[in-house]
C-alpha cells in the first residue's frame, strides 16, 4: 500500500525517537512491500521559535494532506515562561483532528517485571488496554472560570459523545479477550450514571463482550492489586488520564508505553505516551520504542496492516528480551542502536 506520514517530531528527545520509528516503518516497507512518504512539520516549541504559534498554519495544512501523523514529543524549560505554551499545540491537534479516543496499551515486557515497582507474581502477564475519552469533560467543559477566590471547571458529557468512544472500546475488546471494565464515579456524579447507562446500552450491541463497570476509585486500587484482571478498560477523560499514568507505572518505562488517538475519519494520531524528556534530549540514549510501537498501533489502526504490526510489536518484544535496551530498562544500548536492532529484526522475519 501506499501512505501519507505526517511526522511531528516536536521537542526534546521527539526528533531522536521519531527517527527510530522512521527506520522501522522504513524496514516494514521494505520487507513488506508497501510504500510510506513522509513530511514533516512544526509543532510545540520548535514552532513557536519558527512561528510564534505551537500549531502554526503550514502544520495545519499538512494535516489535511497526509493519511496517519507520528508524534514525538512537545515542551521543555525554554519555553515554559511565554505567553503560549508548546503543549497547547497537542491540545489544539487532537480537538481540531476530532480525536475523541485516545488508546494506551500497557503490557508487561517478558524480562522486564523487575522494571515494575509490584512484585513480579502480581505483575506477570499484565496486558491490558486503556481507552480513554480524549475531547469531553472536565478538560473542555464551560464555564471554565476564575473569580477572586472561585474557580469553577465544567464536567459535561453528552450520551453522543459517549456513545462513539464506548463503541471504540468493544470493538477493540473483541480483538482481545472480549471483557470491558468501564470505570466511571457513578454513585456521585451525574455525568457518570449517564455514561453508565450509555455504556449499558452500547454493550448490548456486543453480547459477545463482557461488561463490567467500576468506580474509578476501586480501578486506581486494582491496577497495582491484580492488573492482570483487567482487558480493556473505558474511561472518562479526566479518570483516564490519571488511571494510564499509573498503569505506565505498573508496567514499568514510561518510554515503553505507545499511544494512538482515533476520531471519525483519518487522520489519526500516534504518539509515545512520555515527553519530551529535556534532560536526555541531544544524548543519544532516550528510549525509542514507545514510538516505535506507537508506529506499529498507525500500521494496526490507520492501515489495517495488521501482520506488519505485530512484526514490530514482535521485534520489540525480542530485543527487549536479547536485553539490546537503553539505560532506562536497565541496558547499555543508544537509541539508534536499539532503532536499527528492531528494523534489522522485521527485516529477516519471515512471515
Ligand atoms: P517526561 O516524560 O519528558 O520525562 C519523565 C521522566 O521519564 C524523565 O526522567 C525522563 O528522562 C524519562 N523519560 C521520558 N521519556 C523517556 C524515554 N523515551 N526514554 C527514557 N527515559 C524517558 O515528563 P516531564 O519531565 O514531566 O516533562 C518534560 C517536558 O515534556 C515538559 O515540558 C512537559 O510539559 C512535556 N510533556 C509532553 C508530553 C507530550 O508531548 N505528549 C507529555 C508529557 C510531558
Amino acid at each position: 500500500m501506499d501512505a501519507r506520514i505526517l511526522l511531528l517530531p516536536g521537542d526534546g528527545i521527539g526528533p531522536e525517537v521519531v527517527a527510530e520509528a522512521v527506520r522501522v516503518l522504513d524496514a516494514v516497507a521494505g520487507r513488506y512491500g508497501h510504500r510510506f512518504t513522509y513530511r514533516t512539520g512544526l509543532v510545540g516549541g520548535a514552532a513557536i521559535d519558527r512561528y510564534g504559534d505551537p500549531l502554526p498554519g503550514p502544520t495545519r495544512d499538512a494535516l489535511r494532506e497526509c493519511d496517519a501523523i507520528l508524534l514525538g514529543a512537545v515542551g521543555g524549560p525554554r519555553w515554559d515562561h511565554g505567553a503560549v505554551r508548546p503543549e497547547a499545540g497537542l491540545l489544539a491537534l487532537r480537538y481540531e483532528l476530532g480525536l475523541y479516543a485516545n488508546l494506551r496499551p500497557a503490557t508487561l515486557f517478558e524480562g522486564l517485571e523487575a522494571a515494575s515497582p509490584l512484585r513480579p507474581e502480581v505483575v506477570r502477564g499484565t496486558d491490558f488496554l486503556i481507552v480513554r475519552e480524549l475531547t469531553g469533560g472536565l478538560y473542555f467543559g464551560k464555564p471554565k472560570e476564575r473569580d477572586g477566590h472561585q474557580a469553577v471547571d465544567t464536567m459535561r458529557y453528552t450520551a453522543a459523545e459517549v456513545e462513539r468512544v464506548a463503541r471504540v472500546a468493544f470493538r477493540a475488546a473483541r480483538g482481545r479477550r472480549r471483557k470491558v471494565h468501564s470505570v466511571d464515579k457513578a454513585n456521585v456524579l451525574e455525568t457518570s450514571r449517564l455514561w453508565r447507562d450509555v455504556v449499558s446500552q452500547v454493550a448490548e450491541e456486543f453480547p459477545d463482550v463482557a461488561l463490567e463497570h467500576l468506580l474509578v476509585d476501586t480501578c486506581a486500587m486494582q491496577l497495582v492489586q491484580k492488573p492482570t484482571t483487567f482487558d480493556v478498560i473505558l474511561t472518562e477523560n479526566t479518570f483516564g488520564d490519571i488511571l494510564s499514568d499509573e498503569a505506565a507505572a505498573v508496567v514499568g518505562s514510561i518510554g515503553l508505553l505507545p499511544s494512538a488517538s482515533l476520531g471519525e475519519r483519518p487522520p489519526f494520531l500516534y504518539e509515545p505516551v512520555h515527553g519530551s524528556a529535556p534532560d536526555l534530549a541531544g544524548r543519544g540514549v532516550a528510549n525509542p520504542l514507545g514510538t516505535i510501537l506507537s508506529a506499529a498501533l498507525m500500521l494496526r489502526y490507520s492501515f489495517g496492516l495488521a501482520v506488519e504490526a505485530e512484526a514490530v510489536e514482535e521485534a520489540v518484544r525480542e530485543v527487549v528480551r536479547e536485553g539490546v535496551t537503553t539505560p532506562d530498562l536497565g541496558g547499555r544500548a543508544g537509541t539508534q542502536e536499539v532503532g536499527a536492532a528492531v528494523a534489522e529484526r522485521v527485516l529477516r522475519r519471515e512471515t
